[in-house]
């Protein structure tokens, strides 16, 4: 990528999108191209092709999904199916068209198996059965994989996709039943200081382990492998440590300043055991993540707080 490459961020409105669109403008980038839904429907194949046709970016990274945590995920089923494949198949066709000759496709951790051998290796894609939660979810997501990897394969591109972790950080999904769990604690711990409760509710048991990467992060590991031309297989983006679901909700309530308890709702959904990633292929091409975990919720606490001062 060059200074004055045009560079469209589908999805800038997102936690992600707005993450990667802050990296680009902050690495010096003029040209980056953003549309919110209004102006372009991602859904809409033949607005989505002429606006790539008119526009003819340079680079595109394709961050816009619909996105949730293990409730919504395994309830709208049909709609985390159906949305992805369609935004996912409009924008990296287009792209195609258009002659657009880079572009990064960003999928999940949820792509592997769910008993795959732990930290998860790029390798094991497609070696057994997903976890049935964020099953439509990860289809979609795998299909976008093999899209870039047959557009390669068949017409010498260069679309390359990356996989992050549990993501967290500025813009993220507060809502209770859609969110996932990091956004889910700080919401919960903050309302439960201002009610004065005496105690939090976990979903699950607390047992399952989970690897979570602050946004930023995840947006300079993805600014760092575009701008170093990055050509090969996927990626997996993480910190390459995970904790258990109580540890995260004991640093959670630690930085929000909960005193109570935590109490432990097994009714709910475990999902996935264990979802770490082995990140040496990202390690051995030069980068690794920054910020800790700790600090890293006391930064997305404030940005709750700023976007949310009412709540309480
Ligand atoms: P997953 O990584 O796809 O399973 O999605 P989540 O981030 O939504 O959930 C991760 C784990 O956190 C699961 O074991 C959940 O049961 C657990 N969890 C605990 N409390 C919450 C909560 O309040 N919201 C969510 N979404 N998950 C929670």
């Amino acid at each position: 990528m060059l200074p004055n490459s045009k560079i469209f961020v589908a999805g800038h409105k997102g936690m992600v999108g707005s993450a990667i669109v802050r990296r680009l403008q902050a690495a010096g980038f003029a040209q980056v191209i953003t549309r919110d839904r209004s102006e372009l429907d991602l859904l809409d194949q033949r607005a989505v092709h002429d606006f790539i046709r008119a526009e003819r970016p340079d680079h595109v990274f394709i961050a816009a999904a619909k996105v949730g945590g293990i409730q919504a995920n395994n309830v709208y089923r049909a709609d985390f199916l159906y949305q992805n494949l369609v935004i996912e198949a409009n924008l990296i066709h287009a792209c195609h068209v258009a002659d657009v000759q880079r572009l990064m496709f960003l999928g999940s951790s949820c792509i592997y198996p769910k008993m795959a051998p732990q930290p998860l290796k790029e390798d094991y894609l497609l070696t057994g059965p997903l976890e049935p939660t964020n099953e439509p979810y990860a289809i979609a997501k795998i299909a976008g994989i093999k899209l870039c990897e047959a557009f390669n394969a068949q017409h010498g591109r260069q679309y390359i996709s990356v996989m992050p972790t549990n993501l967290y950080g500025v813009n993220d999904n507060y809502d209770l039943n859609n969110s996932h769990v990091l956004p889910a604690l700080i919401r919960k711990a903050h309302e439960a200081k201002h009610r004065g409760d005496k105690s939090l509710v976990v979903w699950g048991t607390g047992t399952p382990m989970r690897e979570f990467l602050y946004a930023d992060d995840l947006a300079d590991a993805c600014v760092f492998l575009m701008q170093q031309g990055y050509d090969g297989p996927l990626v997996n983006i993480g910190t390459g440590t995970d904790v258990t679901i109580r540890e995260l909700a004991e640093t959670v309530v630690k930085v929000v300043g909960f005193q109570g308890d935590l109490s432990f709702d097994a009714s709910k959904p475990d999902g996935t055991p264990r979802k770490l990633m082995d990140v040496s292929r990202l390690h051995g091409l030069g980068w690794q993540a920054r910020t800790g975990l700790e600090d890293g919720i006391a930064l997305a606490y404030q940005d709750f707080l700023a976007r949310h001062p009412d709540s309480h």
